[in-house]
């Protein structure tokens, strides 16, 4: 791509624009297209609703995040910053004692290592990155109201504590997260299968740690109600969290810090890593999150992070899959911008790309709530490469990553999978879905 001091494009002040592209929302997705498009040469607003720093869920980073973070240019600032390191992830399900652990391992097209990031502080790094790039310029606090497209352009309503403005481009991103600003207005969001859940989550100080090179594991814990996640960050703060089923809290009468404190006694791990640990932050909750959204592109748009789809955070990919929609999108936008074509077809190929790397975390994601995959995910054994295939795809390696080897390896597992459930069943073991938690 060029670079913006030898800009390739025609200049949007002359073509009646204020700038090229104007991105809905500041967080990791909203941050990197921005970033991404000032590398590609083009002008860009992004309106950011709150002022940073703010809190967000969302604290455990795959490997893949570095290499992102690398290409746009604020890698080693984020290292800088001392947030917690991280190898790798445990998971332990109470109900059959059963446990284990994957490092990321090196020799591997993505590093061996990643973070646990304070995403307050995370974002607003990202955030200023952004707007230290030539062409970019951040409106923060301030809401972007309404859009309407002609043929021509995009005109968004931006409205801050001075009032309200219009502001024109060439194209807009919709980055607003869950919110999804441009779905709720023209398009349809659908909730994923196994949705229904509820996570209830807050800060601890003081929680127990894990000596040496573990110390940054994430660690999913199974009990009989759901799951629990619990991410150690830096200084001495755990971010932990269980998720639901809707019914479970329908059926506790009380409040939500009752039904809390109630699951944390019942998950014996969580119970007895956080004895003696003060709160530090107080309690949130997220309900009905897993969903996709279509269009996901379409006529001088595109939806990138949770804005294009949602899926469930067990396995930590959502800000990898903002950092990289996000890149995706900026490639596409400038070929577009670079060709004067910002029609649906233009990005095509993208909804395709996002699809396809996406798929294999559904299929995990799904397997989770899964009992014979938890079977054999608990006790893996690197037959055929098929652990490397699995911390591949936990590592972020979906998107173009996985070699046709580990692809294979990761077939051989899911046909492992069925073999475990089909011999279950002819024990005569039920494998309820854990979707119906
Ligand atoms: C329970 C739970 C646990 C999770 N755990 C993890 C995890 O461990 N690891 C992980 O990687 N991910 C996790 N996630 C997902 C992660 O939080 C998101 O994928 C990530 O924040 C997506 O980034 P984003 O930039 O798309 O959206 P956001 O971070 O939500 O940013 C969107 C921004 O848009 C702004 N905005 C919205 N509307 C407007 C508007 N109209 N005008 C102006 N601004 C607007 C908002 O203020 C916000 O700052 C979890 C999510 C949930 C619900």
């Amino acid at each position: 791509m060029p670079r913006s001091d030898e800009r390739a494009f025609p200049d949007p002040v002359t073509a009646g624009r204020d700038v090229d592209v104007i991105v809905v929302g500041g967080g990791p997705a909203g941050s990197a297209t921005a970033t991404f498009l000032a590398q590609g040469g083009l002008r860009v607003a992004v309106v950011e609703r709150e002022s940073f720093p703010r809190f967000r869920v969302g604290e455990s980073l795959i490997p893949t995040c570095m290499q992102i973070l690398e290409r746009m240019g604020v890698l080693e600032r984020v290292l800088g910053h001392g947030f917690q390191v991280k190898y790798g992830a445990a998971f332990h399900d109470q109900e059959t004692g059963e446990s284990t652990m994957f490092d990321f391992r090196p020799g591997r097209p993505w590093p061996s290592y990643t973070l646990d990031v304070h995403r307050a502080e995370f974002d607003q790094i990202l955030l200023e990155h952004a707007a230290a790039q030539p062409g970019v310029t951040v409106c923060q606090p301030a809401t972007v109201e309404a859009v309407t497209f002609d043929g021509d352009g995009v005109r968004a309503r931006i409205r801050d504590g001075a009032g309200a403005q219009e502001l024109r481009a060439a194209c807009l991103v919709d980055a607003s997260g869950r919110d999804c600003f441009l779905t709720t207005r023209q398009g349809r969001r659908r909730p994923r299968r196994g949705t229904g859940k509820v996570a209830l989550y807050a800060y601890y100080r003081g929680g127990r740690r894990f000596p040496g090179r573990e110390e940054g594991h994430v660690r999913i814990y199974y009990f009989p109600e759901g799951w629990f996640w619990y991410i150690p960050l830096a200084r001495d703060e755990t971010s932990v969290g269980c998720v639901l089923h809707q019914r479970t809290v329908k059926a506790r009468p009380g409040d939500l810090e009752a039904l809390f404190a109630e699951m944390i006694e019942r998950c014996h791990a969580v119970r007895d890593n956080l004895r003696g640990a003060e709160r530090v932050t107080e309690l949130y909750s997220a309900a009905n999150f897993a969903y996709t959204v279509d269009p996901m592109a379409g006529d001088r748009f595109v939806c990138v992070g949770d804005a294009g789809g949602f899926v469930d955070p067990i396995f930590s990919p959502g800000v990898f899959l903002a950092l990289q929609s996000a890149e995706l999108a900026a490639q596409a936008i400038c070929r577009g911008v670079r060709a004067g074509r910002l029609g649906a077809r233009q990005f095509r190929g993208y909804e395709r790309a996002i699809r396809r790397g996406t798929r294999h975390f559904d299929r995990f994601i799904e397997s989770f709530y899964d009992r014979a995959f938890v079977d054999v995910f608990l006790r893996p054994r690197n037959k055929f490469k098929m652990v490397d295939a699995v911390t591949g795809v936990l590592a972020g390696g979906s998107f173009g990553l996985l070699s046709p080897t580990l692809r294979l390896a990761l077939w051989g597992f899911f046909h492992v999978v069925r073999i475990t459930r089909w011999v279950r069943r002819r024990q005569g073991i039920v494998l309820e879905s854990r979707l119906d938690w």
